[in-house]
């Protein structure tokens, strides 16, 4: 060590070293939200997060694709069982067809992520996504039964941390449907905090001297939970008697135990909002089960919260931004279609502004989803396990599906509100606050998950000087600190060069046809980056409890993601002069959502007496914003194209099922835009100066029309069956 650092260390780093300890301003990390924190690893969120993002890196990173395989299935099989599955007479008799749950286990659809070795598919996770989305697009409660055995548990568990002989005998079993799995972890008393599991496992020795645990649980919403066969269990392991010579408290655990064994009750069910997939409480009262169940076996008592942590850091970027993008597809095309077929004032209610405005922030807002979704898929496909960019998919898509729903339900007016074989949204609509709450509820994501996992994982300084200090590593933290210091230092140029220059400083781009956006979202990141650690040294560890702070930084670095995705799409695709509009809609929202959020940091980060300074901040946001206005004409110019063009529309709702409604919806508005002419000149000169092939077409079309603007009715009989 130089005799420079041994001074720096002697009177200036050691003493801070002190302070910082003595003080209380070690933020406290317990090893269960250590280990929640720190599950998965970096991806682009670091570049973002760290305020000087190469974006040359961020769009070298691949696009997923199918296999031939994969995509045979996905035009075969999958289209085959949305053709058997009529969502609304699942609703009416609150079950999937039989033949619907035989083919599903036929075919291998609860194993898809199940490696062939073992019996399953082997899909990818794209393609697991396609599938997900293609089904969602026609039935949520066929596709939340497709997901469920694929998302986090015992197939997903057991791949990653169980035994050899337990693949072996599970994997094949659960791949073809003969075993059928759920996942047990939320509780009465636990739910966001899952850490907390009440439910219980004793160790005893059996008379015949083997070792065994003895079960108490009571869980609830457990979806398939009633008709499981196998349940993957979360509890906590205790050992009274010191049997294993652990201690007493051996940790939160995961084990399959067999449904049918005595102590287990499934036979309740939940009512999700109507929604009829399996969801049911489970209770176990002195269930016994042998060490050989815990996933992993012996080696796997206590691991059961970092299996978990790791294993929801690479889920949540899947299961639910499928459903999510596959509903706001469904719910992009049947707005897009009935405002161009629905009639009012004598005119396409597609040619109203109001209308084109809600049409075109859906389809940009369906195409950020798509591309956000894909592009982490293909780093998950690459072997990445992005947590923070998984837990920004999962919060993300969610919300913006809820959104995509009520608009496309405001375009349909009555005929979204009514229920029935002909509503294609209604369903979608129920289903909408189940992927709010699961897998980490979105208010949590936002305000504590988002920002609070980001800073632990991306920021390249944070975690490791509180592991120094933890572990009294004075030199380490000498070293960190000093390049945290410089980090700091150099996002505070950035940030006055790039604000002042809007950007235009941040020379190296990617592609000319980005390099705007570029520019700007370098600037956001240094921002961002800079105003992190500023709010780090004027909270310290009380950053934690702010999270309206938090849940504002999350927004940012949420925004600056998706908007980063949009990009790589753009540029996947080819630069499309087509989506010049949407990638303007998209892009120009993003950044005054970030601006709004900076804002509101600045209005909330500090009392007296620097309150001055960030209302400065304030006005020089509102003077030197990054974000402008959506032009209306943006808007209007894709709502145009989404209810006129076919194959703009079709790429951007692509993977959607076309069941026999849709193809009304799609055919209505298909001789609708065909009769254009005849109907201005009908409109101008009347009815007569229309030939007999005009007439003929025009009642066609008309006919067409009434068919989707047609709503459900019920007799008295079959309203109250
Ligand atoms: C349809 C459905 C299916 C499900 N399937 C399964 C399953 O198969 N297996 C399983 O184990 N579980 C399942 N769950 C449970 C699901 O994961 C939990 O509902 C979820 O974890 C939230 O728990 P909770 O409902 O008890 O809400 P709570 O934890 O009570 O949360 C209530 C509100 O408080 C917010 N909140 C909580 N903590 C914080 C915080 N620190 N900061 C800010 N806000 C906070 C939440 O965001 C939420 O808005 C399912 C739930 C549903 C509804």
């Amino acid at each position: 060590m130089s005799s420079f650092k041994n001074k720096r260390i002697k009177y200036f780093t050691r003493p801070l070293f002190n302070m910082i300890k003595s003080k209380g301003l070690l933020p406290t990390i317990s090893e269960t939200e250590k280990t929640a924190l720190t599950a998965g690893d970096v991806w682009i969120e670091g570049e973002l997060f760290g305020g000087k993002p190469d974006f040359k890196k961020i769009f070298k990173y691949p696009y997923p694709k199918l296999t031939d395989e994969e995509k045979t299935f996905l035009d075969t099989k999958v289209e085959k069982v949305c053709s058997m599955a009529i969502d609304w007479e699942i609703f009416q008799n609150r079950d999937l067809p039989q033949d619907v749950w035989t083919y599903l286990k036929e075919e291998k659809f609860f194993g898809m992520i199940i490696p062939k070795e073992f019996g399953g598919l082997g899909f990818s996770a794209y393609a697991h996504s396609c599938v997900i989305e293609k089904l969602v697009s026609h039935s949520q409660v066929l596709a939340i039964t497709v997901m469920v055995p694929n998302s986090l548990g015992p197939a997903e568990l057991l791949l990653h941390y169980g035994k050899q002989e337990q693949k072996d005998y599970y994997l094949p079993r659960l791949a073809d449907g003969r075993e059928v799995p759920c996942f047990a972890l939320t509780e009465p008393d636990v739910g966001s905090d899952a850490a907390s599991i009440k439910s219980y496992g004793e160790l005893f020795k059996d008379d015949d001297g083997a070792l065994k645990i003895k079960l108490q649980f009571e869980k609830r919403y457990i979806t398939l939970g009633s008709i499981a066969s196998v349940i993957g269990l979360a509890f906590s392991l205790r050992d009274p008697q010191n049997l294993l010579g652990k201690g007493e408290e051996l940790g939160i655990t995961c084990a399959l135990v067999d449904s049918k064994k005595d102590g287990v009750d499934q036979s309740k069910r939940h009512d999700p909002l109507n929604v009829p997939f399996v969801n049911a409480p489970l209770l176990g009262v002195d269930v016994i089960i042998g060490i050989d169940d815990i996933i992993g076996a012996e080696e796997g008592i206590g691991q059961g919260w970092s299996m978990l942590m790791e294993s929801l850091a690479v889920g949540r970027g899947i299961s639910l931004p499928s459903t999510s993008s596959g509903g706001s597809k469904l719910a992009t095309l049947v707005a897009s279609v009935y405002s161009s077929v629905r009639y009012q004032f004598g005119l396409s209610i597609s040619k109203f502004e109001g209308i084109s405005e809600v049409v075109g922030r859906l389809a940009a807002s369906t195409y950020m989803l798509d591309a956000a979704k894909t592009f982490t898929l293909g780093a998950i496909d690459a072997g990445a396990k992005p947590a923070v960019a998984n837990a920004i998919m999962k919060y993300q898509s969610t919300e913006m599906f809820r959104k995509n729903v009520l608009d496309a339900m405001d375009i349909q007016g009555g005929a979204a509100i009514s229920r029935g074989p002909k509503n294609l949204l209604a369903h979608a609509y129920f289903g909408v606050p189940i992927g709010i709450t699961v897998e980490g509820a979105n208010i949590m994501t936002r305000s504590l998950i988002q920002f609070g996992q980001g800073i632990i994982r991306c920021h390249p300084y944070i975690y490791p000087q509180v592991e120094a200090l933890q572990n009294g590593d004075v030199e380490s933290f000498d070293t960190l600190f000093f390049s945290h210091t410089k980090h700091v230092l150099r996002n505070a140029m950035l940030c006055f060069f790039l604000g002042i220059t809007r950007g235009y400083l941040h020379q190296n781009v990617d592609s000319s046809k980005t390099r705007r956006y570029e520019q700007k979202l370098s600037w956001a990141s240094a921002k961002f980056a800079f105003l992190s650690d500023l709010a780090l040294v004027l909270m310290g560890p009380a950053l934690k409890r702010r999270e309206s702070i938090s849940g504002r930084f999350g927004d940012i670095l949420s925004h600056m993601y998706m908007m980063s995705a949009t990009l790589k799409r753009y540029k996947h695709d080819g630069y499309l002069k087509e989506d010049e509009a949407i990638l303007r809609v998209v892009m120009e929202n993003g950044f005054c959502k970030i601006d709004e959020a900076f804002i509101g940091i600045y209005a909330n980060i500090s009392k007296a007496p620097l309150s001055w300074l960030f209302k400065l901040k304030i006005l020089l946001v509102k003077l030197n914003p990054m974000g402008t206005s959506i032009k209306d004409k943006d808007l209007q110019y894709i709502a145009h194209l989404m209810s006129t063009n076919k194959d703009i529309r079709g790429r951007i709702c692509s993977n959607v099922y076309e069941s026999t409604r849709v193809k009304e919806l799609l055919n209505a508005s298909e001789a609708i835009i065909n009769v254009q002419e005849a109907f201005a000149k009908e409109k101008k000169l009347g009815k007569d100066s229309l030939s007999e092939d005009e007439k003929v077409l025009i009642k066609i079309a008309r006919e067409m029309q009434d068919i989707v603007v047609s709503v459900d009715s019920f007799s008295k009989e079959e309203y109250f069956r």
